[in-house]
């Protein structure tokens, strides 16, 4: 029987080597945006399409960059598929704060603690195998890259 750090590797390099959802979207309708971690070199780019219902119509991913940071796009991006708006940003409250990122400490950040996700209410799946992640701070950012990138892209295509 393999470790539960074994799977979690295995999970994480197929991602790597099968990213899923790679490619473009014609823009518009999708949006296109840019996300860069200076401090490993890692590129996302990300094509977001919402249908009116604010709902991941569909997702594309693009970019380059360290394993951990293309294999937690490729995850994202399974993971927000189909989902709306509001799910996703619970979603990416979960995943911030499993990478021990608190809501309150990030910039302008509207939520107080008090309003925190309940964590039975948001299944992480795949995310959960860069749980391992939050022991070497400094590949943190690699791994929240594709959220970040992806909060930047729902806020375009939605208006705001
Ligand atoms: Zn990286």
């Amino acid at each position: 029987m393999p470790g539960l750090e074994d799977l979690y590797r295995e999970i994480i390099l197929d991602h790597y080597r099968n990213p899923r959802n790679r490619g473009e979207l014609d823009v518009p309708p999708a949006v296109r945006v840019e996300g860069f971690n200076p401090l490993c070199g890692d590129e996302i780019v990300l094509y977001v399409q919402l249908d009116a219902d604010g709902t991941v119509d569909d997702i594309r991913i693009g970019g380059q960059g360290c394993s951990i940071s293309q294999s937690s796009a490729s995850m994202m991006s399974a993971a927000v598929k189909g989902r709306t708006v509001d799910e996703i940003e619970r979603l990416t409250r979960a995943f911030k704060s499993m990478m021990s990122i608190h809501e309150s400490s990030l910039e302008g950040a509207e939520h107080d603690v008090d309003d925190e996700v309940d964590p039975v209410d948001v299944k992480l799946g795949d995310l959960e195998a860069l749980r391992g992640v939050v022991k070497f701070p400094v590949r943190i950012k690699c791994a929240t890259l594709a959220w970040n990138t992806l909060s930047q892209a729902i806020d375009e295509a939605s208006g705001d």
